[in-house]
C-alpha cells in the first residue's frame, strides 16, 4: 500500500509564540534577499534546513530562499547574482564569503509525470531533470523529509508547514514525504541525507523511512561520482563524522561508497581504530572552528588498500618511491569510480602517504627537511594517528612532536642521539 501518511496536509501556520525562533540567528544577507523579493511584489520565504535548524535552536549552516519569482526575475533584483544548475535552475546571490541559494517554487516530479517535457525520469525511476515551476504546496511536497519542508515567513514571523514537518520535528522524527521507496528511487542520495540528519541532529528515522535504506543502498552506485564526493564530504564534515560512519556501516552503505575500505576493514582492528580516531579528531576540529581537509579523510579511509598495493609492489622489487606513487595513483583512481576525488585532493592524499616513510628516518640531519615540507602538518597528524592506533611506535610521534618545539641546535642533538642507539628491526608497517 502506498504510504501517503505525510502528504497533502492543510497549511499549518505556527506563530512566534509557539515556535520561539530566535530571529537574531537569521543571517542578514538572507533577510535582505527575502525582503528585496517581497518589496518587488513576490512571495519569498526562508526554506529547508535553515528553518529546521532555527526551530531546533541551532545556528543554520546555510540559508535557502524559495520564491514564486522565476530565475530571470530573481536575477533582475540582484546585481551580485548568477543563474546556476543544470538539473534545477536556481540563483545564487553572492555576498562576501557567503551565498544565498534562491529557488523558484517547483512542482514535484514523480514517475507519473515522467513523460512531460520538463521532467524526465530514467528507466529506474531516478529523476534526471526537472524544472517544472509550481505552487508553494507543490514545492513543499517535492522536498525530501517533512522536517526539511518548512517555510519561514519573515514578515509575519510564522513557520508555514504543509507536510506535518513541525510536529515531526517536535517529535524528533525524520519522515520521508510520500512513499519512501519511490522517493529513494527518484534520488538515492536521500538515503545519505537521512543518515546525516540522524547523526547530526540526533533525530530518529521513522521505520517506513528507515526500512528501505539497506535493501536499496546499491542504487547509490548510479549517482554521478562528483555528486557522491560532495555528499560524502558533507557526512564527514558534519561535525558528527564518527556517527555518520557508524550509520554507513550499519546500513551496509560503506561497501557501496568505499568498497576497498570496506574490504580492508574486514577483521582489521587497527585500521578500524585508525579510522575511528581520525574521524573523532575531525569532529573535534570542526567543533573548535578549525579547518579540515577532505584529502586527509580520504587518505585515512584508503590507507590500508594503499598499503596492500605498496606491499605487492615492494615484493615485486619495485623501488620504493616509484611503488609509492603508482600504488597511490591506483588506489585513488579505484575509489574515484565511486566518489570522484578532485585532482588537488588526490595529489595531497598521495603526498601524505608518501611522506609516511620519512618519519621513520631520524638518524640523518637531512631527515629534518621534512619539517619544512608543505604537507608536513597533515603527514605528521596522519603519522600520529597511526601511532595512536597501534600501527607504529608511539615514540615516532613523541620524537617528531618534540623536535618541532626545540632550537636548531637541540634538533641536531636529538638526531645525534638516535645515531648512538642500536638500530631497531624495521617496523612491519614501515612502508
Ligand atoms: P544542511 O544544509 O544542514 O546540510 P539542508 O536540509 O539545508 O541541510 P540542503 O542541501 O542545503 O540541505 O538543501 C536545502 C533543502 O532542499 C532541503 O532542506 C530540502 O528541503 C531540499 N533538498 C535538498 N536535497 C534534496 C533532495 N535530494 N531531495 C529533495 N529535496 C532536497
Ligand atoms: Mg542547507
Amino acid at each position: 500500500m502506498e504510504n501517503t501518511n505525510n502528504n497533502h496536509h492543510a497549511l499549518n501556520r505556527i506563530p512566534a509564540s509557539e515556535h520561539r525562533i530566535d530571529e537574531s540567528k537569521i543571517c542578514g544577507q538572507a533577510r535582505h534577499v527575502v525582503e528585496t523579493l517581497l518589496k518587488a511584489g513576490y512571495e519569498a520565504y526562508l526554506v529547508g534546513g535553515c528553518v529546521r535548524d532555527l526551530v531546533l535552536g541551532i545556528e543554520p549552516k546555510d540559508f535557502d530562499v524559495a520564491t514564486n519569482a522565476h530565475p530571470e526575475q530573481i536575477c533582475e533584483h540582484f546585481s551580485n547574482s548568477r543563474l546556476i544548475g543544470r538539473r534545477f535552475r536556481i540563483v545564487h546571490v553572492y555576498f562576501y564569503r557567503n551565498n544565498i541559494e534562491v529557488s523558484t517554487f517547483r512542482a514535484q516530479t514523480s514517475q507519473t509525470k515522467a513523460n512531460s517535457q520538463s521532467s524526465t525520469a530514467g528507466a529506474n525511476g531516478r529523476i534526471l531533470r526537472d524544472n517544472t515551476f509550481g505552487t508553494i504546496e507543490e514545492d513543499a511536497i517535492r522536498r525530501d523529509f517533512t522536517i526539511n519542508a518548512l517555510y519561514y515567513d519573515i514578515e509575519n514571523s510564522e513557520v508555514l508547514d504543509y507536510c506535518h514537518g513541525y510536529q515531526d520535528l517536535q517529535a524528533r522524527k525524520i519522515c520521508m514525504i510520500g512513499n519512501a521507496e519511490t522517493r529513494y528511487r527518484e534520488d538515492p542520495v536521500r538515503m545519505l541525507r537521512a543518515l546525516r540528519f540522524h547523526a547530526k541532529l540526533d533525530l530518529a528515522i521513522q521505520n517506513e523511512t528507515k526500512g528501505p535504506i539497506k535493501p536499496m543502498g546499491h542504487l547509490l552506485s548510479e549517482i554521478p561520482p562528483a555528486r557522491l564526493f560532495d555528499e560524502v564530504i558533507k557526512l564527514f564534515h558534519s561535525g558528527y563524522a564518527v556517527r555518520c560512519f557508524q550509520q554507513l556501516e550499519k546500513f551496509d552503505l560503506l561497501k557501496v561508497l568505499f568498497p576497498i575500505t570496506h574490504e580492508a576493514l574486514n577483521h582489521d582492528e587497527s585500521f578500524s581504530s585508525l579510522i575511528h580516531n581520525a574521524l573523532k579528531n575531525t569532529d573535534a576540529r570542526i567543533r573548535n572552528g578549525k579547518s579540515v581537509n577532505p584529502a586527509f579523510i580520504f587518505a585515512i579511509l584508503l590507507w590500508r588498500p594503499y598499503l596492500q598495493l605498496l606491499e605487492q609492489s615492494n615484493q615485486q622489487g619495485i623501488p620504493h618511491a616509484e611503488g609509492a606513487w603508482s600504488s597511490g595513483r591506483t588506489t585513488v583512481l579505484d575509489q574515484s569510480t565511486v566518489t570522484s576525488i578532485p585532482k588537488r585532493f588526490s595529489v595531497t592524499i598521495c603526498e601524505i602517504w608518501k611522506l609516511q616513510n620519512r618519519f621513520l628516518k631520524k638518524r640523518s640531519h637531512k631527515s629534518l627537511r621534512l619539517i619544512s615540507h608543505p604537507r608536513f602538518r597533515a603527514a605528521y597528524d596522519f603519522m600520529c594517528l597511526r601511532a595512536r592506533s597501534g600501527e607504529l611506535d608511539e615514540e615516532n610521534c613523541t620524537w617528531w612532536t618534540q623536535i618541532q618545539t626545540v632550537s636548531e641546535q637541540e634538533q641536531r642533538k636529538m638526531v645525534d642521539q638516535n645515531n648512538r642507539k642500536p638500530r631497531k628491526r624495521k617496523n612491519k608497517q614501515s612502508l
